[in-house]
This record gives structure tokens, C-alpha cells and sequence, in this order.
């Protein structure tokens, strides 16, 4: 039947957070329904899509040259995404793309596509899919309750970008996440920029959800989140009284303990400077989570050399790593984000202080982390597989406490290569990815964990499974 048909093909790049892939997702989403196909290489492309991030310096200029790039290839580019708000930035580098739209913009985008490459309107080649397209793997996926943000911090310009806070209802992100995990999902990376407000902006307004009413909430909705039985993780957590809540949830297992806060910094001096939001008695708080749920990874990232930091100010944040304790830490030196206010402030850190101390940062983080992970030792874990290894019997997992792309593994084996005998007992070749498995933690490194699979975990969702209705 498609015989002469003339597909349309757009290529697409996707840079950026875990929030920018939601829109990539939406927009390849909306792409596939209207009978797009998506082009593997430049080359098979009629026109490409840039979706661009502009958070950091470094960020802005890889979206730059992806743009550059995509325009020699095929002369035809929609940038669209967080650069995208600020168009005079990309014009006067690359005058010649076709349109630019901001984040979260699809009709935008879709117009664009429309007008250079119209769609197919044969009702045999344009097929509506009847689930939307996902950039990570089948098993785990990224939910995004909110968008945009209410706090000012100095060096960030998102406000700017993505305008203040917009909730979506409770209802819409739970029927989102029940779809995601009837098809197949197991893990749900709850997203947004404060995650801790989410609902602030619609007072917190009840909706529909399976017949009853839920409310905007961060509580409401990690308490209904964890009743579907999958993985639930959160992100961009910050600090404030109610998290503590959040936390129970934890204890209780019903979400993931783990806990994603960028903290950012620990000198009071430092943080107002920044205009951190729930920024205060961070070590107080910490103890309180630890005391509520033991089992806690909490993650973070720090900023160093923020105008205006000092060598004592630096000390108070070793001082802090030390105390706190953190399983997961990230750490980057302070760059100029353009129109962000901190560019305008005095006393900026020379470059090679600022270097210096990323690397005494990473020094005392790196034996923290070696402590925490070797506390896991001789622990029986779960741990869900993301990908298969170099031989038969090998595979690459996360634990609980491992967000993908961001923090470790755990590397193991089972079938012949395993010394136990429950582990020999699992043939290699019988585990797939995306499956939940028991591993006996061996050894330990900074960043990893290593040991055997010593039983497969079977997967009972309270969520029905596409392609499983009424069978037992
Ligand atoms: S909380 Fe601060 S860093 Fe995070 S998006 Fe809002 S303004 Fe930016």
C-alpha cells in the first residue's frame, strides 16, 4: 500500500535535563501521530529539529553548534526548547534556521514541520500509534509533575526561560504514570524544577483519578505514586518541612528511598548570595530524614567558586560533606550563565581557585562515597538491569538508591561465572533487562557495586499490564 508514498523524515536532536526529554518525547509523540518518520542520520533527514538546552555557558554552546551543524546537513532547522527563549542568541549565530520556539512549545513546533514538510494525509500511511514515543529505555521513564519556577537563585536563569510555575493536576500525572507502567514501565523518575512545591501554583486543587478526587499535592501524589507498585524516584527535592513526609513514604517502603536535594552549598553566607530556596539547618535536617528512614541515599550537587566565596566559606562546606555524609554528590565550578544576576556580581573567583577547589571537593566526596558503598557489602539488594555486559552472565543494574545517567551501577554476574551456588543455579542468558532482580553486594568501589544475582524478584504491579487484561 505504500508504494510511491513519500515518507517524510525529520531528524531530531535532543540536548538537555530530564525535563527537556519530556518535550523531546512529546514532540517525537505528536511527530510518529501525524505520520512522520523519525531519520537516523542527517543524510535520510528532510528537515531537522533541534531542542535545545540553555542552562549553563557550556550548555548554551553545544546547542549552538548542534544547530550549526544540522543546518550544513540539511539547510532546514526548527530549534525549539530553553535556548529557544532567547532567539536572538541563535540568530545572530545561525541566521539562517527556520523558526525558533521555546520550551514546551509542540503546536509551535508541529506549525514549523508543517510548513516545511506537510504532513502525509493518506489514511493508510499515517498511523496513529496508540502510545506516545519514549527516549529511555521501556523499563524506566521520566514524569514531569510541573514546569517553570517560582524562586529567583542567582546563577540559574530557568524563571527567564521556562516562566514560573505551572502544576499540571494530579489526576493527569497519575493516569500518565498508570499508562506508563500497564506498558511496561518499572521505574518512574518523578521530575520538575522544585518538586517540593508542586501544586503551590493551582492551590493544590483536587482532580479525578480513577473515580475519587486527588489533590496537587507532593504527598498526595508520591502516596498514590507508590500504590501502583513501581519504582517511584524523586527529583529536584528541596529541603522544606513537608518533605519529611515524603520521607515516611520511604520508610514505609512505598517509594524508592532516595532522595535527589541540590543543596548547592553550605555557607550561609553563600547560599543567601545565591538565594537558595529552603536553604538553612541542612544537617538538622538530614539526621531527621536518616532518623525516619535509615536506608535514605540522598543525592546532591554543589556550585564552587560562586562570586563572593571564600576560602572559609569553602571550609564550612568541606566541614559540611564531612558531617552530612552524602551518598551521591555532583560538583561544578561556577560559570556565568548569560543574564543570570550573578554575572553581575563582584568578586568573582579567578578560574585556577576555582579548579583547585573542585578537585579538594571531589577529594573529600570521593572517600565519603568509597565509606557509604562499602557499608553495603554483604547486603542482599534489589537491583533492576539496564543493560547486558561484555560476556554471558554479566549485567549492569541499579540499585535503589542509582538514578540512571547520574549515578552508579551494580555490575553483576550470575550463571557460570558466579562463585555462589544460587548464583551458578540462574542460567546466563535468563535475565533480560529491565528485569528486578536480589544481588549479594561483594565488593565495592567508589561509584559501584559488585555481586552475584542470587534470585529474580517477579514483577506484580498493582497496575494492570497491556496485553495482560483478564489473564492470571
Ligand atoms: S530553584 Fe533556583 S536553580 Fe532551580 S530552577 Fe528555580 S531558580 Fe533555577
Amino acid at each position: 500500500m505504500t508504494q510511491g508514498v513519500d515518507i517524510k523524515k525529520v531528524g531530531f536532536i535532543s540536548l538537555g535535563c530530564p525535563k527537556a526529554l519530556v518535550d523531546s518525547e512529546r514532540i517525537l509523540t505528536q511527530l510518529r501521530a501525524e505520520g512522520y518518520h523519525i531519520a537516523p542520520t542527517y543524510e535520510e533527514a528532510d528537515t531537522v529539529i533541534v531542542n535545545t538546552c540553555g542552562f549553563i555557558t557550556p550548555a548554551v554552546e553545544e546547542s549552538l553548534s548542534a544547530i550549526g551543524e544540522a543546518l550544513d546537513a540539511t539547510g532546514k532547522v526548527i530549534v525549539t526548547g530553553c535556548l529557544g527563549e532567547r532567539p536572538e542568541t541563535i540568530r545572530e549565530r545561525h541566521p539562517k534556521v527556520h523558526s525558533i520556539t521555546g520550551s514546551q512549545d509542540v503546536e509551535g513546533v508541529m506549525d514549523a514541520i508543517h510548513e516545511l514538510i506537510p504532513p502525509d494525509t493518506n489514511p493508510f500511511t499515517s498511523l496513529i500509534p496508540d502510545t506516545g514515543v519514549k527516549l529511555t529505555p521501556k523499563h524506566y521513564a521520566y514524569l514531569k509533575i510541573a514546569e517553570g519556577c517560582n524562586h529567583k537563585c542567582a546563577f540559574c536563569i530557568i524563571p527567564k526561560l521556562r516562566g514560573l510555575q505551572v502544576s499540571r493536576d494530579a489526576g493527569e500525572v497519575l493516569y500518565e504514570a498508570f499508562r506508563l507502567i500497564a506498558s511496561g514501565t518499572k521505574e518512574i523518575m518523578v521530575i520538575s524544577q522544585d518538586t517540593s512545591a508542586y501544586g503551590v501554583d493551582i492551590r493544590h486543587r483536587e482532580s479525578e483519578f480513577q473515580g475519587g478526587q486527588v489533590k496537587a499535592h507532593l504527598i498526595d501524589l508520591a502516596t498514590k505514586l507508590g500504590e501502583m507498585g513501581a519504582w517511584v524516584r524523586m527529583h529536584y527535592v528541596y529541603p522544606y518541612p513537608h518533605v519529611d513526609e515524603v520521607v515516611k513514604l520511604m520508610a514505609e517502603g512505598k517509594i524508592l528511598p532516595y532522595l535527589d536535594v541540590p543543596l548547592q552549598h553550605a555557607s550561609p553566607k553563600v547560599l543567601k548570595a545565591m538565594r537558595r530556596p529552603g536553604a538553612g539547618k541542612q544537617l538538622e535536617t538530614i539526621k531527621r530524614w536518616r532518623d525516619i528512614c535509615p536506608d535514605l541515599a540522598i543525592r546532591s550537587t554543589f556550585i564552587v567558586g560562586f562570586p563572593g566565596e571564600t576560602e572559609e566559606d569553602f571550609q564550612l562546606l568541606l566541614d559540611f560533606l564531612r558531617e552530612a555524609r552524602l551518598d551521591r554528590v555532583g560538583c561544578f565550578t561556577y560559570s556565568d550563565v548569560q543574564e543570570a544576576d550573578a554575572t553581575r556580581f563582584a568578586e568573582q573567583v579567578p578560574e585556577e581557585v576555582k579548579q583547585d577547589r573542585l578537585e579538594r571537593f571531589m577529594a573529600v566526596q570521593q572517600e565519603i562515597s568509597l565509606e557509604r558503598m562499602q557499608e553495603k557489602i554483604g547486603r542482599v539488594i534489589e537491583v533492576i538491569i539496564d543493560d547486558y555486559n561484555e560476556e554471558p552472565g554479566q549485567l549492569i543494574g541499579r540499585s535503589k538508591w542509582d538514578a540512571p545517567g547520574i549515578d552508579g551501577s551494580v555490575m553483576c554476574v550470575h550463571g557460570d561465572l558466579a562463585e555462589s551456588e544460587a548464583a551458578r543455579l540462574i542460567p546466563a542468558g535468563s535475565i533480560k533487562i529491565g528485569d528486578i532482580v536480589r544481588v549479594l553486594v561483594e565488593d565495592a568501589d567508589e561509584y559501584d557495586l559488585y555481586g552475584e544475582i542470587i534470585e529474580v524478584v517477579p514483577w506484580k504491579p498493582n497496575v494492570p499490564q497491556l496485553g495482560h487484561f483478564g489473564k492470571h
